[in-house]
């Protein structure tokens, strides 16, 4: 069955091709989309909840009618222009969830180009017989599927510090359209390449450094979100938190590692180079990394966005109150053809751009395990409070005791002084410049 209607193909105005220019990130514009996601966080999930209640109807519907296999259009892209030529997979058009053993529908579903899939239709309505011929290959091992993260660590230097964990990672698994190698196998070369780089200049990390590459990111974080519920916390409220969503403190449990992550960084936007980083809303992080990002204006990084990045595994760690940091990439043609279609595939991945994406990455983490506090504080905190102790902190020597009693969850202790912290990010041998740029 050819499910429609047919969907119009819109004209392509735009270029399909994205880097930003410097207006582009002092202005704002190129951090725009992300923003607008999570300003329209109630209408999207209402709509999504629609549309996948919508769905599954249909799927029962069909199933009744005892249908062969369904065809759908290739939607358009994420921005709405672009969509022709290519496959675009991942929303299903006939369930709640096509990847769940108990939400996929019973039939094949496939999905093809506009371009093929309106060839038919226009035959079929004209009165053409059609005949489609499919060869669908597809095995489900268990009703139960398992899903495995893959963790490595460089173990910490600092006796008193080495607890502590810095984290980066990216998600493992991609779609079925083309062989992932933007989505997210991108992110996931970038990550092995931030510990050779840190391996061939032999850095000895105060913190722990973990990498963790997540497992089934595309069916909703599944992986990162057990790794967070397991390791660090999690919601007690009966009902779980959206995408996106922050637990309320009073909803909170932390586990004991909850205090001892620094930060975790993600990467997962495509190949395109590193133009700036999200402050995720912690103006105290913010504040380090528009210090740490000066040095680096020759790569091409020229902005702290105070804002979130979209949904993404950062996201899991985000939602129970840690610091998720994401990068603000050129987009490239990400958005425009590759993301979730055939045309995710090597040919859109560039080395070089790679090679300054893992060395920013390098640089943020390495500067992270070394800082002597770690980075705490998203909206279930109160600001005004912790600026309050921060500076009774610096002003009475005995408030650290009264610090570590309270426990606000902002920073580790011990807490030195901001000039400490200023000078032992100047200090020589870490230097202003990249710890170590990759061989080209
Ligand atoms: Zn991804």
């Amino acid at each position: 069955m050819l499910l429609g209607p047919l969907r119009p193909v819109p004209p392509v105005t735009e270029p399909l091709w994205r880097t930003w220019s410097d207006d582009d990130l002092a202005s704002g514009k190129a951090a725009e989309p992300a923003k607008l996601f999570h300003q329209q966080f109630e209408a999207r999930s209402e709509k999504r909840e629609a549309r996948a209640a919508a769905a599954a109807r249909k799927g029962a519907f069909l199933a009744a009618e005892q249908v062969l296999a369904v065809v759908t259009v290739s939607p358009n892209n994420d921005l709405g222009n672009g969509g022709a030529g290519n496959i675009i997979v991942g929303t299903s058009a006939v369930s709640a969830k096509g990847w769940t053993s108990d939400t996929r529908p019973p039939f094949p579903v496939l999905v093809a180009s506009v371009e093929s899939f309106g060839r038919a239709w226009r035959l079929a309505k004209a009165g053409t017989p059609v005949t489609l011929r499919f060869d669908v290959d597809t095995t489900t091992f268990s009703e139960h599927e398992h899903g495995y993260n893959v963790v490595a660590e460089i173990p910490g230097s600092d006796p008193k510090l080495k607890a502590q964990v810095v984290m980066l990672g990216a998600h493992l698994d991609s779609w079925s359209a083309g062989t992932g190698a933007v989505d997210n196998g991108a992110g996931v070369a970038t990550v092995l390449d931030v510990v050779r780089i840190l391996r061939a200049v032999e850095a000895k990390p105060r913190r722990t450094i973990r990498v963790v590459l997540f497992c089934a990111e595309e069916q909703g974080l599944v992986g990162s979100k057990a790794y967070v519920a397991t390791h660090f916390g999690y919601s007690t409220a009966m009902k779980p938190p959206r995408l996106g969503e922050i637990v309320a403190a009073a909803d909170l449990k932390t586990l004991p590692a909850y205090e001892g992550l620094s930060a975790y960084y993600n990467m997962d936007h495509g190949p395109g180079r590193i133009r700036g980083v999200f402050a995720g809303g912690n103006a105290e992080m913010g504040g380090i990394f528009a210090e740490w990002i000066k040095p680096l204006g020759d790569l091409g990084v020229g902005t702290v966005v105070a804002h979130r990045y979209y949904a993404a595994d950062q996201s899991s760690f985000e939602q129970v109150g840690l610091p998720g940091v994401s990068f603000l990439q050129d987009g490239l043609d990400y958005d425009t053809r590759a993301h979730h279609s055939n045309l995710d595939t090597l040919e859109r991945v560039s080395p070089g751009d790679l090679a300054q994406v893992a060395t920013v990455m390098a640089i943020f983490v390495l500067k992270t395990a070394d800082l002597p506090e770690a980075c705490r504080g998203y909206s279930r905190t109160d600001r005004g409070l912790v600026r309050r102790i921060w500076i009774c902190f610096c002003l009475i020597p005995l408030a650290e005791r009264c610090y570590e009693a309270l426990k606000p969850g902002i920073f580790h202790a011990p807490v030195s002084h901001s000039a400490d912290r200023h000078r032992h990010f100047r200090s020589p041998g870490r230097g202003r410049s990249s710890p170590g740029r990759p061989d080209r």
